[in-house]
């Protein structure tokens, strides 16, 4: 019996080289091999496939774009001891047109055809989110040859699982978990940036927004979450790679806005300008042929990577360290890319972070930018900061000059003041060191100095002038007799009796006691003697306030040539004596 079931076992490994036993209930296969056979362009009919020469191949793999019709056979044998009830899962079948499962015999006689169109039509009844499950019953010992044939949009590449009843309803639970983590990360993200913008107005945040989302629109598709959690499949799943189309279109805006590009790196501008025309042109043309505008997408792609490399390239050689953060996050978009680009094509193998390369280059990107998008802002703040405080020590200094100015002024008015007050006080200084204190005539100290002044100018000018002195008769008697105040009060009577018949040019002063001198510039004897004269009758016709009457003696000198002024007051002096001698209330000259 044994040797029955390996020679049976043998000539199964001969009719088919990957022929799959499975001996255990549990089953859960996610690596495999099975055989491929390309069938582009050749609609080759399952009655056709003895023609057909498969090739070794895997249970997940990328056949690249150009691939779009393509045929697998996976063959199971049950050599467990219970009846089997397997599910063959793809979970890639969002992407494709339509995926027909052919379950055979060992002789190859067909046992059941179920077609699964991903596409628009209805038929979708084994289509479970993302995934095509198909059921396949096996029996004990019973090897059954499943041929599958796909038909693609965009991407041939599959991934296919065999499992168990509870493996399948456990896969199409967390199957595509990843996308959904990856898709509340970016959207709060860009929510997140969507909300700044709309507080700060910075147009950064609005472009960094705008790619967040797109990008995170296309992860979603392309991760399958966007089958798996929304239902949408085949040629509208597709049509998702239209945000694809704009990712680079926002990420060229936001760069132009980060480093701005319009007034500082013009050349670079206009290159990133190129990549914003070129992706909105293929987004246009994609209303038109959208299978097409796709096609020539990775073209655009590769150009955008380029660009975007060469301009942080030439920026950051023109001096702005700032761009490397840029850099950083483009290099791993880059090297991602091209990891995921390689994937598409099929020349790298199918694995997690291959088949999801492109996604996870974006979120690295993302990340690093939003980085580089808060590191600009910073600087904004500081330099905000900075001007602030440059603005307020303007302030300040201003304050301090008007500070300044205001105490000067305040000290001006009071020094102004000051030295008004100052003149005055000396002006009265002055007048009181050349005023007789009783009589408010000019004192003794004045008239000398009036007298040497005169005598100057007499002798300059050869001029005359004439001095008189006067002395009010028995004046001890007034004192005596009404007391010496009333002798003050007359006094003064006397000097305003005096000051009104003078002229103005004629300087009048006390000289002393109860006598008085008057000075007449430019006057000779005889006019002096009528000065004399005219004052004399005023003093004897004078009613005193206190007393009847009093008189005054007169000496007259005039000014001769050689004479000082002490002779010209001695004259003076001695004409009053002679005055007094005749008798008082007369005058004498000399
Ligand atoms: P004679 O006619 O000879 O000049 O007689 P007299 O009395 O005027 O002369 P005398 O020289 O004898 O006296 C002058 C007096 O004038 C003495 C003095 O008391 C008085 N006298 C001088 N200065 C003042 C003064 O400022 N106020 C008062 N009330 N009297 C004064
Ligand atoms: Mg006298
Ligand atoms: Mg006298």
């Amino acid at each position: 019996m044994k040797t029955i079931f390996i020679i049976a076992l043998l000539l199964i490994q001969i009719n088919s080289l990957y022929a799959i036993a499975i001996d255990k209930a549990k089953v859960k296969l996610t690596d495999f091999e099975l055989e491929y056979f390309v069938n582009d362009n050749k609609n080759l009919r399952f009655e056709d496939l003895n023609e057909a020469k498969f090739k070794k191949g895997k249970n997940k793999d990328s056949l690249g774009t150009a691939i779009t019709n393509s045929w697998l056979k996976i063959q199971l044998t049950n050599t467990s001891d219970n009846t089997l009830e397997l599910y063959i899962h793809q979970n890639l079948a969002f992407t494709f047109d339509a995926i027909t499962f052919y379950e055979a015999n060992i002789k190859n006689e067909l046992i059941k055809k179920t077609n699964i169109s991903t596409g628009y039509s209805k038929e979708q009844s084994e289509l479970l989110g993302a995934n095509s499950v198909y059921p396949v019953v096996l029996e004990k010992n019973e090897t059954k040859n499943i041929y599958i044939n796909q038909k693609t949009l965009a991407y041939h590449f599959y991934d296919y699982s065999i499992l168990t009843k509870d493996e399948s309803t456990n896969y199409l639970i967390y199957e595509k978990a990843d996308g959904i983590f990856f898709f509340g990360l970016l959207v709060a993200l860009a929510l997140y940036n969507l909300l700044i913008f709309i507080s700060t107005r910075y147009k950064e945040y609005l472009y960094y927004f705008l790619y967040l989302l797109s990008a995170t629109i296309w992860i979603l598709y392309m991760y399958g979450s966007l089958s798996h959690y929304f239902n949408v499949y085949g040629q509208l799943a597709v049509k998702f790679n239209f945000a694809l189309m704009l990712t680079p279109i926002f990420l060229a805006l936001f760069i132009q806005s980060v480093f701005e590009t319009k007034e500082k790196y013009i050349k670079e501008h206009l290159f990133l300008n190129s990549i914003i025309v070129l992706l909105s042109s293929n987004v246009v043309y994609s209303f038109i042929n959208f299978n097409h505008a796709l096609g020539l997408l990775s073209l655009s792609l590769n150009y955008s990577l380029v660009i975007f490399l060469f301009i942080s390239i030439s920026i950051y050689k023109k001096g702005n360290q700032f761009i490397k953060i840029f850099l950083t996050a483009h290099i791993f978009y880059i090297v991602f890319s091209l990891y995921g680009l390689m994937f598409y094509m099929g020349i790298v193998d199918f694995n997690y972070i291959s088949s999801r390369s492109m996604g996870i280059g974006i979120i690295i990107e993302a990340l690093i930018l939003s980085y580089l998008i808060s590191y600009k802002f910073k600087k904004i703040e500081e330099e905000k900061k900075l001007e602030q405080l440059l603005k307020q020590n303007a302030l300040n200094d201003k304050s301090k000059i008007e500070l300044l100015l205001e105490e000067k002024n305040k000290l001006l008015d009071i020094s102004q003041q000051k030295s008004i007050e100052l003149t005055k006080l000396n002006k009265q200084l002055e007048q009181l060191s050349i005023t007789d204190k009783l009589t408010k005539l000019y004192n003794r100290t004045k008239i000398d100095s009036f007298l040497e002044e005169q005598l100057k100018y007499a002798k300059r000018y050869k001029e005359c002038f004439s001095v008189i002195l006067l002395d009010i008769d028995f004046f001890k008697k007034v004192n005596d007799t009404h007391g010496h105040q009333t002798g003050d009060i007359v006094l003064k009577e006397f000097s305003a009796i005096l000051k009104s018949n003078i002229r103005e040019t004629d300087v009048l002063g006390r000289w002393g006691g109860e006598e008085f001198i008057i000075i007449c510039p430019k006057t000779n004897l005889e006019e002096t003697l009528v000065v004399a004269k005219k004052i004399k009758s005023k003093i004897e016709n004078y009613n005193f306030t206190t007393i009847v009457n009093c008189t005054a003696s007169f000496g007259i000198s005039n000014y001769k040539i050689n004479l000082d002024i002490k002779d010209i007051i001695k004259n003076a002096d001695d004409a009053l004596y002679e005055a007094k001698k005749n008798g008082r209330n007369s005058i004498a000259s000399r």
